[in-house]
């Protein structure tokens, strides 16, 4: 147990010690950098790398006036590594996603258009088919009334004979040309029944995908690391696109100055990214943070010292107090 303890306190001094004095080093020297691992799925160049790391830099340096850090591909203190993993795996699932549910959208409103279109064509149509189907249904009921008439009563002249001949005929080719409009009326609702089946087939193969995804990536959506920073390593495992990576970068190297967390959702130093604007812009909690660290460079040296030695002093006399008991 002791032992542990007094592990545990020795460490504690390490760590403590090497932060103290770490974070004196950004403030009186340039860091250099280099681009290091980059897995090719994030489907980012090292140009590209390179571009959106010196928009991160930018807001520090600005405010600094005068430069922090130095891109050192070969010798390069800080590497900056893309580590693949679920995390960007899922992200970019996810925009196909979104990409897939745009184009539903595009589709669903182009056969919504047509739909429509046919439809008024297909009530129009059918309402005057229906009508001539009545008129027609009339017209020949009387029609074979007259007929049975004239049978009946036997007295039926030539005018008759031909005036019934006629109307034959007409009801002939009304009956033929009702047909043609019925083939009219069917074939557009055979359209309008495609179209709906055809929208139909198109959102269910979306949900599918959706249920896939959801399947899939279950669980994986709360709070994780988008990068980490620890010394040499600055890592990044997930981004949505250069935007957020700049914003995630300054962060990062807001780390590697020796700047920790602060308040304000639209803080780079922010524990949590969502809220930042779209490009790396400094709030006054982040500002104070760095000119905590490094406006402190001229007197920090000795005091902390002092600080520093006597924290240690005392730490060893107290493991000693335990060593000896
Ligand atoms: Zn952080």
């Amino acid at each position: 147990m002791k032992w542990i303890l007094q592990m545990y306190l020795l460490g504690f001094i390490l760590i403590g010690g090497t932060y103290l004095l770490g974070r004196q080093v950004p403030c009186k020297q340039i860091l250099t950098y280099r681009i290091g691992e980059v897995d090719s799925r994030f489907g980012i160049t090292q140009e590209e790398i390179q571009g959106v790391v010196e928009k991160s830099i930018l807001p520090w340096e600005k405010l600094a006036q005068r430069q922090l850090f130095e891109w050192d591909q070969a010798h390069g203190d800080i590497a900056i590594n893309f580590i693949y993993d679920e995390r960007q795996e899922r992200t970019q699932e996810l925009s196909k996603l979104d990409n897939e549910e745009a184009k539903l959208n595009t589709k669903q409103s182009e056969i919504d258009t047509t739909y429509t279109f046919l439809e008024k064509e297909y009530n129009q149509k059918s309402e005057s088919y229906e009508a001539e189907v009545r008129a027609y249904e009339k017209d020949l009921e009387s029609y074979n009334k007259e007929v049975s008439r004239l049978n009946k009563s036997g007295e039926a002249t030539e005018s008759d004979v031909k005036r019934i001949d006629k109307e034959s005929e007409r009801l002939e080719k009304q009956s033929v040309d009702l047909e043609e409009k019925r083939l009219v009326v069917n074939t557009l609702a055979n359209r309008l029944n495609k179209l709906a089946k055809n929208e139909q087939e198109v959102v269910e193969s979306f949900n599918a995908k959706v249920d896939q995804f959801q399947e899939r990536y279950q669980g994986d959506g709360g709070v994780f690391d988008q990068g980490d920073y620890g010394g040499k390593d600055l890592n990044i495992y997930q981004f949505q696109n250069k935007e957020d990576l700049a914003v995630l970068l300054s962060h990062e190297l807001g780390h590697s100055l020796g700047l920790g967390h602060v308040e304000n959702p639209r803080s780079i130093m922010y524990y949590l990214m969502g809220e930042q604007p779209n490009t790396p812009v400094l709030s006054a909690e982040d500002k104070e943070a760095f000119a905590s660290i490094c406006d402190q460079r001229n007197n920090v040296s000795w005091e902390n010292l002092v600080e520093i030695a006597a924290f240690v002093k005392d730490k060893l006399e107290s493991q000693k107090a335990f060593l000896y008991e």
